[in-house]
């Protein structure tokens, strides 16, 4: 369904569990967990984990101030999901077949990993990782979001210029980083 987006003057941009968890404290209700929609034309589509608020009278609404300003979400709900403090990571599907697209999933999916490795798995908010973890995933994806958003395909020339195709230059350097 779309859901409007209703910003609460106390809400944080991106924080919907503890924006609405607040909510709740200050007005009742309750929480409904879901699944945000964004779509990436061509490239992919993302489905976030995110909160909504029911209020006392069973609307939903969205509280949550979005980072661009959006005025409305994509939402599916899902009744058997709850927050319990940990992270969810995002859900990825590519729009075409291509190993550019494969390679962005793989690497966001190794951030949000070793962003939430171990110990830091239960700390919130600003999340100190050492840069030699977290720098070569972070330039990889830069890298392929640049590729992308130029309009490269995985048999175009490589963004770095090499003039070879992507999956015979970059493609094959940033495959063993993808694991860690
Ligand atoms: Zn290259």
């Amino acid at each position: 369904m779309y859901l409007a987006v209703k910003p609460d003057p106390e809400a944080f941009v991106n924080e919907c569990f503890p924006n609405v968890e607040a909510k709740i404290v200050r007005a009742g209700g309750s929480m409904l967990c879901g699944w945000q929609l964004w779509e990436w034309p061509h490239v992919l589509v993302e489905a976030e984990f995110h909160a909504v608020w029911l209020s006392p009278d069973g609307g939903m609404v969205d509280i949550t101030p979005k980072p661009h300003g959006e005025t409305r979400i994509l939402f599916v709900p899902d009744e058997r999901r709850r927050y319990d403090g940990r992270v969810v990571d995002n859900v990825r599907m590519s729009l075409r077949d291509d190993q550019l697209i494969r390679h962005f999933i793989r690497v966001s999916e190794a951030i949000v990993r070793v962003m939430n490795r171990g110990e830091r798995a239960s700390q919130y908010g600003h999340v100190s990782v050492p840069a030699r973890e977290i720098e070569p995933l972070l330039q990889a994806q830069d890298f392929l979001g640049r590729s992308l958003v130029s309009g490269l395909r995985d048999h175009d020339p490589c963004l770095c210029g090499s003039g070879g195709k992507y999956k015979r230059c970059h493609g094959r350097r940033l495959e063993p980083i993808f694991g860690l």
